[in-house]
């Protein structure tokens, strides 16, 4: 089974022979077909002419460069979409990964895994603002997408290829891969990997990312319970506020038609008129989710489930 390495770059001169040459050394001691796709993310440095002298020199190295920076989400994309392995490596293109982690995954695989994540145990970046949001943000995808993983942020992971054909990247979203594939069906694995401090160049990300990363979770987590049922989702939450509304309107009404009481000094009114407008908008979205989940799934004819395998008689 052919080996496929997807490694984005953005920026990383001083990285790329240093990282080209260590994993060629660990890539030929292990028996199997290679290739290296290095993603240029649209570097400003010397990164494209580096990555292209290499690719002059060993065609197991595959180039793709983008016409500016898309962001490491999209050049994962595309290391997916150009690999032609049947099994896909990745990893950062600024040596914090360690390319000798790769027999490792690869035998934990052959045990019968469809992906292996890496857990940077022993973390080599900055506590406060690297380390503990991701401590938490760990927690709490674990804890909502039911994957439960130490460490989501690792980006040196392996998979069958067969994985990303299902799975549609958008935002931030390459870090949900094993949640998604799991959503899948996938059988899912997890082991301890080194990692390096940086060495040379800047992180491209700061704490910020968090904030994204929670907010990429929310979409992830919707896609996967309730994408081909929104109705079940806002219809409920619509008939939970148009149900309240309906019966403080009605206590109001009958108090007001057969107790005399007056209605205009009520201001619970509103809040029953608010709870039914409200209750009507959920239905009807989720009644336009419905709509938009058929477009989705009849436009791409993409099936509402996944087939491991088929046994049939011929
Ligand atoms: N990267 C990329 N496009 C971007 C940002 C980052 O291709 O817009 C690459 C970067 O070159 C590196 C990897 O993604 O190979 C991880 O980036 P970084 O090391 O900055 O992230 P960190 O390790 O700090 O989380
Ligand atoms: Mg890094």
């Amino acid at each position: 089974m052919k080996l496929s390495v997807v490694i984005p770059i953005y920026n990383e001169e001083e990285n790329i022979q240093l990282l080209y040459d260590e994993l060629k050394g660990v890539l030929q001691g292990i028996d199997r077909p290679y290739e290296i796709v290095f993603i240029d993310d649209g570097s400003s440095d010397r990164s494209l002419e580096l990555l292209e002298s290499i690719q002059q020199q060993d065609n197991h190295v595959v180039v793709v460069s983008f016409r500016r920076n898309f962001g490491q989400t999209a050049a994962m994309a595309a290391g997916f979409d150009y690999a032609t392995g049947e099994v896909i490596v990745t990893m950062d293109g600024d040596l914090q990964n360690d390319p000798h982690d790769i027999p490792g995954l690869l035998a934990k695989m052959d045990e019968g895994y469809d992906l292996v994540s890496g857990w940077r145990f022993n973390r080599q970046d900055a506590f406060i603002n690297r380390k503990l949001p991701s401590m938490i943000a760990n927690k709490i995808i674990s804890k909502v997408t039911g994957v439960h993983l130490h460490d989501y942020g690792c980006t040196l992971k392996i998979f069958h290829k067969e994985i990303t054909k299902g799975i549609q990247l958008y935002g931030e979203m390459h870090r949900f891969i094993p949640a998604i594939a799991s959503g899948m069906g996938s059988r899912i694995a997890e082991v301890k990997v080194n990692h390096r401090p940086r060495r040379f160049g800047t992180s491209k990300y700061g704490i910020s990312r968090t904030i994204r990363v929670i907010l990429d979770l929310l979409t992830v987590k919707f896609l996967l319970s309730y994408a081909t049922r929104p109705i079940q989702v806002f219809g409920m939450l619509g008939i939970i506020s148009g149900g309240l509304g309906f019966i403080i309107a009605l206590v109001l009404t009958i108090e007001r038609q057969f107790f005399g009481m007056p209605l205009a000094n009520r201001p619970i009114l509103l809040l029953a008129v608010l709870l039914i407008f409200m209750g009507m908008q959920f239905i009807s979205m989720g009644l336009l989710g419905e709509l938009q989940a058929r477009t989705y799934h009849e436009a791409q004819g993409k099936p509402i489930y996944t087939v491991r395998k088929i046994l049939r008689k011929e």
